[in-house]
């Protein structure tokens, strides 16, 4: 339970006139899955009764958690169970921070560590911008959080102005692009940003960002069956993103029961993945984790939300 009273590295006077004076953000896990893997799924339910989801996933290297930053989204990804509601509200800074520390604490019962954080969960971090830099000010400040950004990564669905803001700060935060497509053709059909941001503005301002930050830029790209894993996009990708300090992250496509799209087979991942290979450009595949929960982003809220309104 958060309460100033619980917070015995502090004098009995401070915590009185905290009491007194401050109030503290309340935000009670209200549904808390494990996977086998050992992703750990958690929905919070903040002081206004809304709900966030948060994550945390299993790699080698350590545990990364995921992280929320509005309650819903206004961005309208084709692909995303977290857009399904708009958005409701944005998360003050403190309630950005508030996943981090029970994430924290979660991991601490278990014996694992944390060593990682993306902003890449329900929400546009970057259509959330001061309280998102007022957090990541937080984070780096070793007096409060104390974490390296070197070890954070921010993911946006490309908010150009944005994008050249954060760029600003020369912060060693790492920027995750959601791609998802490699014509604007494409893209304009399942990101409505891109209309406003089409993709040769986005590719330079991500150049920017990699050159004010000297942090190569990632790109994110979902794989679904049948819309965006031809070879033919996996050889306009390349020629996009070939000589720019960048990395493709391919995503296999988590099926969403409320969406009527599929992953793509494992042969047409392998495809695309080496067509960008032999083209130069430095890929990975992410590895799926937490098949056996509600994995996609947004799906444990959604159930949450469909349960609660059944009763
Ligand atoms: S993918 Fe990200 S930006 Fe797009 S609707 Fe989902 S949460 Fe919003």
């Amino acid at each position: 339970m958060l309460e100033f009273d619980n917070m015995s590295n502090f004098s009995l006077q401070l915590r009185q006139k905290l009491r007194k004076h401050a109030t503290m953000g309340s935000a009670e896990p209200v549904l808390h899955q494990q996977s086998r893997d050992g992703t750990i799924k958690f929905l919070l339910a903040l002081s206004d009764q809304h709900t966030v989801e948060t994550v945390i996933l299993p790699y080698e290297i350590g545990d990364s958690v995921c992280l929320s930053t509005q309650v819903g989204c206004r961005m309208g990804c084709a692909f995303c169970a977290s857009g399904l509601p708009g958005l409701i509200r944005n998360l003050t800074s403190g309630e950005i921070a508030l996943q981090l520390l029970v994430a924290k604490r979660l991991l601490q019962e278990e014996n694992r560590k944390l060593k990682s954080m993306v902003l890449m969960g329900t929400g546009e971090p970057l259509d959330n911008f001061d309280a998102t830099v007022t957090f990541l000010e937080a984070v780096s400040d070793q007096e409060r959080l104390g974490m390296s950004l070197r070890h954070v990564t921010l993911s946006t669905c490309g908010l150009v102005p944005k994008i050249l803001e954060l760029a600003k700060t020369g912060w060693p935060l790492n920027l995750a692009v959601s791609l998802h497509a490699s014509n604007n053709e494409l893209r304009n059909r399942i990101m409505p940003i891109n209309k406003k941001y089409p993709l040769e503005k986005l590719l330079v301002a991500c150049d920017q960002y990699a050159s004010l930050t000297g942090r190569r830029v990632t790109y994110e790209y979902i794989l679904i069956d049948g819309l965006n894993d031809e070879p033919r996009f996996a050889k306009e990708l390349a020629g996009l993103l070939k000589g720019r300090l960048c990395h493709v992250n391919l995503i296999p496509f988590n099926a969403v029961s409320e969406l009527n799209f599929r992953p793509s087979p494992q042969e047409k991942v392998k495809l695309f993945k080496k067509i960008l290979t032999d083209a130069g450009v430095n890929v990975t595949v992410r590895r799926r984790l937490g098949d056996d929960i509600a994995a996609a982003c947004g799906q444990l809220r959604n159930k949450y939300r469909g349960e609660r309104n059944k009763g």
